[in-house]
């Protein structure tokens, strides 16, 4: 489960901050999920829930906003809408698919006092 090692992740993002802006409470986070990050919104705020005890993100709220995933045909150029990691160029059938976005992970927002 990738989701634990994210959510550590997150938190360090959050701690970091922290440092920088001089707060001490995080009552809301918001993250950014591509389709195409192979992350289950599900999971990610068990672990999230699970990293934060404890911290300063403890008990805060985690908002999580699906990206859609895209990719840039090679064989024919076009961008296009991906629904899965390993798709098929749907105007030209090729394989042969760079993913542009929807593949990472983001902290978009942090609500602090
Ligand atoms: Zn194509």
């Amino acid at each position: 489960m990738h989701e634990m090692s994210l959510a550590e992740s997150v938190l360090q993002i959050i701690e970091e901050s922290a440092r920088a802006q001089n707060f001490r409470r995080v009552r809301c986070v918001t993250l950014e999920i591509g389709q195409l990050a192979a992350v289950e919104p599900d999971a990610m705020r068990f672990c999230f829930d699970a990293v934060t005890h404890g911290s300063i993100a403890e008990g805060a709220q985690l908002e999580i906003i699906e990206t859609p995933g895209e990719g840039c045909c090679e064989a024919c150029g076009k961008t296009v809408a991906l629904q899965e990691q390993y798709g098929l160029c749907p105007q030209c059938g090729s394989p042969r698919l760079q993913i542009v976005a929807g593949n990472q992970m983001r902290v978009k927002d942090l609500e602090v006092e």
